[in-house]
């Protein structure tokens, strides 16, 4: 999955622009920088790829979802829907904003399962949040029906998805807002940053505005521009942006390096009679970062995995006892330990996790393998992989 595999000329080339001109930030200075404008080069270069009218660059892809949900007016109190599978990110960025994180089940898909977000909808929810984790898609237009039917906002976490698609769209670009990832170890990589993409004219103004202090970038001089509502920083930089330039052209090269090793691996354990695939929704197609599988049972997961590990199958997860992931091992979330006091809607509405039954996601993550796909493979190390991974998943029946 890592675009830092392949960082390479490009990417030095375009960071090279920057530190020629000096302008290390993406807002004025325009007589300094020589015409670039990083930035707003990679915004205009993901809104075409991602087939979306607006995208708006920020510092992390958790900067992505916290204003995101801000620009779309979500608040304190409000109710946001995620899965029980994703990364502390989702529940970080609704609290960010006193909201309220309501966790659901996810499915054979491993994401949102439609049946049990639409069991957890009250008169407080605001917004359904899918995760596409490791490289697929929840069913977005199950999804779609749901937030249709209740007037709810849908915001696809495509952080680990990019570059995959439903129903002939870019995932990130079904829903009401999208948000990516390029963190160091995402498919492609600023270093740090994260986007948001939308075709609602005022989201992106909120987040034009939000992610910037409330500036409303009227004019060329920040010093007397205004400030119509409340913002914060979460601002790229140019440093970043550049990095982002030269990765975004790369995408599409490294999601056929992904499927073409994806490929070698899947051919190779589809024969096996106890591995079954995570299931993909129909009219998706996956981004290949990851082969995610499940054995019989969860036992036999941990024993398989363990078993990858010890004959040099590296970067395989087992999702269900990782402390970053899985609920199970969100302790912090559960027992609400923050360093300051916590926003009242949020210590009133948090629904007390210990006592959740997860059954259903436990069902599925128990069972659930997924291993990385790497770009920097040679065809050799793949066909060596899959080889050797059949040889040890084939004795766990
Ligand atoms: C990486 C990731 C994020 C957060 O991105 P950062 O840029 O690291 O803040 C959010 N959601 C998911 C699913 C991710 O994998």
């Amino acid at each position: 999955m890592p675009g830092f595999e392949l960082f390479g000329e490009s990417e030095k080339s375009q960071v090279q622009d920057v530190l020629d001109s000096g302008v290390l930030m993406r807002y004025g200075f325009d007589g300094m920088r020589n015409n670039h404008w990083k930035a707003l080069e990679l915004e205009a270069a993901l809104s075409k790829r991602m087939e979306s009218k607006y995208a708006q660059l920020v510092s992390s892809g958790t900067a992505a979802l916290t204003v995101a949900l801000a620009s779309a007016g979500v608040g304190a109190g409000d109710e946001v829907i995620m899965p029980t599978f994703t990364f502390v990110a989702s529940f970080e960025s609704i609290l960010a904003i006193g909201a309220i994180p309501i966790l659901v089940d996810v499915d054979d898909t491993l994401t949102l399962s439609p049946e049990a977000v639409e069991n957890a909808i009250t008169d407080k929810t605001k917004v359904v949040m899918p995760v596409h984790m490791c490289g697929s898609m929840a069913d977005l237009g199950a999804l779609k029906a749901i937030c249709d039917k209740h007037n709810l906002l849908l915001l696809e976490d495509a952080c680990q998805a990019i570059g995959g698609s439903y129903d002939g769209k870019p995932l990130g670009s079904y829903g009401d807002l999208g948000c990516f990832s390029f963190d160091y170890v995402k498919t492609i990589t600023c270093g740090e940053g994260g986007a948001i993409i939308t075709n609602n004219e005022q989201y992106k103004i909120n987040a034009d505005h939000y992610s910037d202090h409330g500036h409303d970038h009227v004019g060329n001089n920040r010093g007397t521009e205004t400030h119509p509502f409340l913002g914060y920083n979460f601002r790229i930089s140019e440093l970043h942006a550049a990095v982002g330039c030269a990765q975004i052209e790369r995408l599409d090269d490294f999601l056929s390096i992904q499927k073409k090793n994806y490929t070698v691996l899947r051919d190779a354990l589809s024969p096996l009679a106890n591995i079954t695939f995570r299931k993909v929704p129909e009219g998706g197609v996956e981004n290949y970062s990851f082969i995610s599988f499940f054995l019989p049972t969860t036992e036999l997961a941990k024993k398989a995995h363990t078993a990858l590990g010890e004959a040099g199958v590296d970067a395989c997860f087992y999702w269900f006892d990782n402390n970053w992931h899985y609920y199970k091992k969100w302790e912090h979330l559960t027992h609400k330990r923050s360093l300051g006091k916590l926003p009242q809607e949020v210590v009133n509405q948090l629904p007390d996790y210990s006592k959740s039954d997860f059954s259903k996601s436990d069902a599925w993550i128990g069972r659930t393998i997924s291993c990385l796909v790497k770009l920097s493979w040679t065809d050799e190390q793949v066909t060596e992989r899959a080889a050797k991974m059949k040889d040890v998943l084939e004795k766990f029946i």
